[in-house]
């Protein structure tokens, strides 16, 4: 039974998945012609521990031969710690975690979790050791409830809803028309930026990963909701590897370890304090974003009454 009621799943979930608009299919699409373009590795990540080892050495990668995106990069993490990748757009930095899930292999150099090679992991196993919170999350047309589910397609109703609190989701959900049966995505009720990153956040408590890997969303959110989102994400990180892509610096100063990228490089890293202190790239950075900050905070006067 158990032998059948997989593929069965399985096609349950390609119809869900067929009958939603043309920007998932290509998303759908996408991951299933990776996941097979790529051959698969025999060793499985184990899913119990907390906390998973990465290093990476030396990577070099172009995804045509015409331009090389990362030159050389080397560095590792710790099980638990939690790294941030910064620099300027274009420098490579979700490049990094697109060769970490193993979306593309590198041309020359490794990357490995806890000293296995990710070309000798088997993709399922590293799917689902790593959860992904993305830039922007994909919502399928389909109820609130179900999107969440996404994460484990096997979680039980008590499971959703345990996730949709920890993801601080909950309450929106219960002031919704139909509760967790209402209809979201494009053709349902529109979430906001910051609602569909907490569905994101929801499913990747739901999955209880290893590994944490978050690209910030580029588009701003306002403040308040961003310092809220990320304070679901540090409780989401505790005593989980995490990779963060971010390009505020105000919300990685927490993390453990700071990789400044540049033109497929890492040119500096430390902590935050370290990076400040040594007068670089970060800190010429980290003092042009406090100033922007100064000159969009409302209270001295630029946006004045008159
Ligand atoms: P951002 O801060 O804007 O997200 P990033 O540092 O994460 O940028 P990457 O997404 O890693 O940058 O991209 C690095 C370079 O590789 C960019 O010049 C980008 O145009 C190119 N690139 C990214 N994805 C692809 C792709 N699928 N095919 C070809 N080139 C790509």
């Amino acid at each position: 039974i158990l032998q059948l009621s997989v593929p069965l799943q399985f096609l349950g979930f390609l119809y869900r998945e067929l009958r939603t608009s043309l920007v998932d299919m290509e998303s759908m699409f996408n991951t299933l012609s990776r996941k097979s373009a790529l051959p698969d590795g025999s060793r499985e990540l184990k899913r119990s521990q907390e906390g998973a080892s990465v290093t990476a050495k030396d990577l070099k990668f172009g995804y045509s031969d015409a331009r090389q995106v990362l030159k050389g990069v080397s560095f590792s993490i710790k099980p638990g710690q939690s790294v941030a990748i910064v620099g300027p757009s274009g420098s490579g930095k979700s490049t990094i975690v697109r060769l970490l899930l193993r979306m593309y292999d590198p041309q020359h150099g490794s990357m490995a979790i806890d000293g296995v090679d990710v070309r000798d992991l088997t993709q399922e196993s590293l799917r689902s050791a790593v959860a992904v919170v993305p830039q922007d999350t994909v919502l399928f047309n389909d109820t609130i409830f179900y999107n969440i589910a996404y994460g484990r397609p096997t979680a039980s109703k008590d499971d959703i809803i345990t996730a949709a609190k920890m993801a601080k989701l909950h309450d929106a959900i219960m002031r919704m028309p139909d509760g967790y049966e209402t209809l979201v995505g494009e053709r349902g009720l529109k979430l906001s930026g910051g609602e569909k990153q907490r569905v994101a956040i929801a499913r990747a408590f739901l999955k209880s990963p290893r590994m944490l890997c978050c690209d910030e969303a580029t588009s701003a959110l306002d403040s308040g909701t961003e310092a809220a989102i990320l304070d679901s994400l540090k409780e989401l990180a505790a005593g989980r590897t995490c990779l963060f892509v971010a390009h505020r610096l105000s919300t990685v100063a927490h993390c453990d370890h700071i990789l400044v990228m540049d033109a497929g490089l890492i040119v500096e890293e430390g902590t935050h304090e370290e990076l400040v202190q040594k007068g670089g790239a970060y800190s010429k950075m980290w003092s042009l974003q406090q100033a922007e900050k100064k000159e969009d905070a409302p209270e001295n006067g630029h946006n004045g009454a008159n």
